[in-house]
């Protein structure tokens, strides 16, 4: 392990990168990184970075995010295979059908979404600051693609607007169930349950804090519980435990492990940038079209 740390570090300083990860990756991975963080954080990490190359330790909607705002860079990832399946659940027809029959509507892609959407779209989101975004469109009509649990969690808070949800989900949050969550607060209802909005509102109803993944990591710094059961990836429970070794952190059953994170391995991320194959690269006619809604969440976001 500190071999491929000490070569992750030589490389690093000979192709000027920066290492970026996700919390859902491997702990060995977010120990080796330079920055980890959530989609959001990691966005803003990646635009402002003065690195020629960025190495992204998560799924390719991220490196690609990263490769859209930052064309002159090189942006490469530890396995390309790493995809986020709810990303390809709607199609660029799809949101050109629903935009051909509202006349008053934005269209809010998460920013889990392939290039091709967010080049059909207004404005991009994250799950930290799609309550702020949302609240500065004018609008009656959302259309929130593609996670319909975000979107359903999301419309709770602007009842003024009509959310027009297609069926895409994480499959990883959107198979859980309430089953641990019931019968742990059964035997201690003092255990604290947090939950990520990507499951179903079912679980979001019953949880004590819903919040992005960076919201529920922050969560137990602020508060006197000691025990708390997570309802999101279990890649956090790495961070979870550096920063609050006293407390103790459940996940419910089976563990929500998102296999495309968890194709990202040190080995991988020393052996591309030794390599640097097969860089990210997303056409330009597409990149611009895309990159609007991206800047537009930076500039809303704040
Ligand atoms: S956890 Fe879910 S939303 Fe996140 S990358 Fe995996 S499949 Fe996609």
């Amino acid at each position: 392990m500190n071999d491929l740390i000490s070569r992750l570090e030589t490389l690093k300083s000979e192709r000027d990168a920066v290492v970026l990860a996700h919390y859902y990756v491997d702990g060995s991975v977010q120990d080796a990184a330079d920055y980890v963080g959530d989609s959001y954080y990691l966005s803003t990490i990646a635009k402002n970075s003065p690195h020629q190359t960025i190495l992204f330790c998560g799924v390719k909607f991220m490196a690609e995010s990263a490769k859209i705002l930052s064309p002159e860079k090189t942006v490469v990832m530890p396995d390309t295979m790493a995809d986020c399946p709810m990303a390809h659940m709607v199609s660029p027809e799809y949101v050109n059908n629903i935009r051909e029959s509202y006349s008053d509507l934005t269209v809010v892609c998460y920013i889990n979404s392939t290039t091709e959407i967010k080049a059909v779209s207004d404005v991009c989101v994250t799950s930290s600051n799609a309550k702020k975004i949302i609240s500065a469109t004018s609008t009656k009509n959302i259309l929130f693609i593609p996670d319909r649990n975000l979107g359903s969690y999301l419309q709770g808070f602007f009842p003024e607007k009509n959310f027009i949800l297609p069926k895409g989900c994480c499959p990883v949050h959107s198979d859980l169930t309430t089953e641990d969550l019931l019968s742990i607060k059964q035997n201690d209802p003092e255990t604290l349950v947090l939950t990520h909005p990507e499951c179903e509102p079912e679980i979001v109803g019953l949880s004590d804090f819903v919040g992005s993944t960076s919201e529920i990591i922050d969560f137990p710094a602020h508060s006197k519980a000691n025990n708390y059961i997570i309802y999101t990836e279990h890649g956090v429970a790495h961070i979870l435990k550096q920063k609050y070794p006293d407390k103790t952190f459940l996940f419910p059953s089976p563990i929500p492990v998102c296999k495309d994170m968890k194709l990202i391995t040190l080995e991988k991320a020393v052996r591309s940038l030794e390599t640097m194959a097969s860089p990210i690269e997303v056409p330009e006619s597409l990149r611009k079209a895309a990159q609007q809604a991206l800047i537009r969440m930076h500039e809303l976001a704040g």
